[in-house]
């Protein structure tokens, strides 16, 4: 395959065989025969050690590659590690609906973090307040001397808001410092610049600083992804209108919108996982944001276009690095980007939110037609097969039957397995 022609698109792919799957991503993105060898490892022990506290080992999760993605014209396959079944295949199926349509378009804005510092015990928060924004120029100077790197990198903090609030501890103001983190997720490096700037806060405002910390509603730090999906692909306009029933739960029901969003982050956060990017920090800013009108609501927003075919919308902050944090640390991180061919954390975002796009047009394209079982079936049952003791090609024999059967159930399985093994014996 040469690099003019390489495509995303891949036929047949859930049926290839593990070392066929790993030898298409080889060539897709240049790895070397040292990056192949990393699929068939894991983190070690020393770097592990250095990860976390109290290690004892590392946990696995599968790593499946969703394919087919067009997004802003450049072909992706996406790395994604996550234990739910059917997610991966769901994702590789809206992306081939979207592609028919041009695939997905994303944009994202300035990676501009909020770092937060609170200050309590004034007497006058209204001239404090005004006192620190007099000496903004001095406290952002004092933040970017906490990093020279990333200033270098044309970085660094960029603005000052302060805010005041009530409470039942009476007023309080709180300090928004605004850095520009370029590729890094930014919370180590804005909440260094924050704990800097307490003292300073302190003497200027005469109050008392208590947190000094990032906020994970990286409202600041948006992005954005949209795609057309073919009316005749979806089954006709009847089903684009069924979709769009379904679609108005999640926008005015917070009990939907939550599973709405979950599905969402199926996507998203397997991503996430695979990049060494930190699932909670996105799932913190994402559900923060979906409730930023006062109720909680849906992330993505769909609607028809002069031609019928359904439109899908997804605007959410992505606060995610390709430096810093484990990003560089897992060997299988630093593979995947690799896989993704992507070297900013912007083109990261803007992948992350396509994916989350093609997730939720994909539930709830399943949820307005057949339903999601019928998917989810085929991999639950061999879970249940294995858990009613299923070994070897058992396991397959037996979910098959479970799913013709329609009674994907462990009492059956268990049931089933012993016939199975009498009529080998
Ligand atoms: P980091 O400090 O490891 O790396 C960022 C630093 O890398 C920058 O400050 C800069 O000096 C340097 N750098 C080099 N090249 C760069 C480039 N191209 N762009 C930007 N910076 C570059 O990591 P971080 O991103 O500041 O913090 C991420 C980590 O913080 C994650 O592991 C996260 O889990 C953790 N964390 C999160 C929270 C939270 O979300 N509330 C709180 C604390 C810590």
């Amino acid at each position: 395959m040469s690099t003019t022609e390489k495509t995303s698109v891949v036929s047949g792919f859930y049926k290839l065989p593990i070392e066929k799957r790993r030898e298409f991503v080889g060539q897709f993105a240049n790895l070397s025969e040292d990056d192949m060898k990393i699929f068939s490892s894991c983190l070690d022990l020393t770097t592990a050690d250095r990860m976390i506290e109290n290690v004892l080992g590392t946990f696995e999760l599968p790593l499946g590659l969703a394919v087919n993605f067009l997004i802003n014209g450049k072909e992706y396959i996406l790395p994604m590690a996550t234990e739910e079944s059917s997610v991966v295949a769901a994702a590789s199926n809206a992306a081939k609906i979207a592609r028919i349509k041009g695939g997905f378009s994303a944009s994202c804005s300035e990676p501009l973090m909020i770092g937060q510092l609170q200050v309590l015990h004034l007497n006058d928060v209204v001239t404090a307040a005004q006192q620190i924004l007099q000496h903004k120029e001095q406290l952002l100077t004092v933040a970017n001397a906490q990093d020279k790197i990333l200033v270098d990198l044309g970085g660094g903090a960029r603005d000052l808001e302060v805010r005041i609030l009530d409470s039942p501890l009476g007023h309080m103001i709180v300090t928004h410092l605004i850095v520009d983190v370029r590729d890094a997720m930014g919370a180590n490096a804005v909440n260094t610049m924050c704990e800097a700037l307490a003292p300073m806060l302190e003497e200027i405002s005469g109050g008392k600083v208590r947190l000094k910390i990032l906020s994970n509603l990286a409202d600041k730090r948006l992005v954005k992804a949209t795609a057309h999906f073919d009316k005749e692909k979806m089954g006709g306009e009847q089903v684009v209108d069924a979709f769009l029933e379904s679609y108005m739960l999640a926008s005015i029901d917070p009990y939907r919108a939550a599973t709405h969003n979950k599905g969402i982050m199926n996507g998203i956060d397997a991503l996430i996982i695979a990049t060494g990017n930190d699932s909670r920090a996105i799932e913190a800013g994402a559900h923060a944001y979906a409730a930023r009108n006062g109720r909680y609501s849906s992330l993505t927003r769909y609607y028809k276009d002069d031609d019928g075919n359904l439109v899908g919308e997804i605007e959410l902050p992505m606060a995610v690095g390709v430096i810093g944090g484990a990003a560089n640390m897992h060997p299988k991180a630093r593979l995947c980007r690799k896989i993704l061919r992507i070297s900013t954390a912007r083109e990261l975002a803007e992948v992350g939110a396509s994916l989350g796009l093609a997730q939720n047009f994909a539930a709830l394209f399943a949820l307005s037609t057949v339903g999601i079982q019928k998917g989810h079936m085929s991999l639950h049952a061999k879970n249940i097969a294995v858990m009613a003791g299923a070994q070897g090609t058992e396991i397959e024999t037996l979910a098959d039957q479970l799913v013709h059967d329609g009674k994907v159930k462990l009492d059956y399985a268990k049931e089933l397995l012993e016939k199975i093994r009498k009529k080998v014996k």
